[in-house]
């Protein structure tokens, strides 16, 4: 998981062109990988943007503007809905929802579960390295991590 998440994000920085100190409160834009539509393969045009926080062990805070596309042709999904795209990146990065890196989960599970920390030494620890989490998320970041090892 850990090896997974550096290589994406060493592939990230790679794309966007710079360097990993200045990711730091940077705000780094996310296109999908791939930028073609996958029925008429055309190029497709943007739909929107949003800006995603990231928590990240590493690399700190990060705000990701994450662009989604739509395929100008009006090609639609089975359903009748838009053909768009969105980065695949960002799902690997941090769970759906959650502003919170899997590197920092699968930390905060290890702290927890091997080394028998208490809740309020890892806030401590996480807190020294700039990363303020409550002690309520680090409860829920253990048991997610839990289910992921399963
Ligand atoms: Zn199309």
């Amino acid at each position: 998981m850990i090896d997974v998440l550096k290589s994406e994000l060493l592939h990230l920085q790679f794309k966007c062109g710079i360097k990993m100190r200045d990711m730091m409160g940077a705000t780094i834009t996310i296109r999908p990988e791939n930028t073609t539509c996958p029925q008429c393969q055309e190029e497709m045009g943007v739909k929107n943007s949003y800006i995603r926080k990231l928590i990240t062990e590493k690399y700190g805070n990060v705000s990701a503007r994450i662009i989604t596309l739509i395929c100008n042709q009006g090609c639609q999904t089975a359903d009748g809905s838009a053909v768009l795209r969105s980065p695949e990146i960002i799902a690997r990065i941090a769970p759906k929802g959650s502003s919170i890196s899997y590197d920092i989960e699968v930390e905060v599970g290890l702290l927890r579960y091997l080394k028998r920390n208490q809740r309020e030494e890892i806030q401590e620890y996480l807190m020294k390295k700039g990363i303020p989490i409550s002690t309520g998320k680090i409860t829920n970041l253990s048991h997610t991590g839990r289910t992921h090892d399963k």
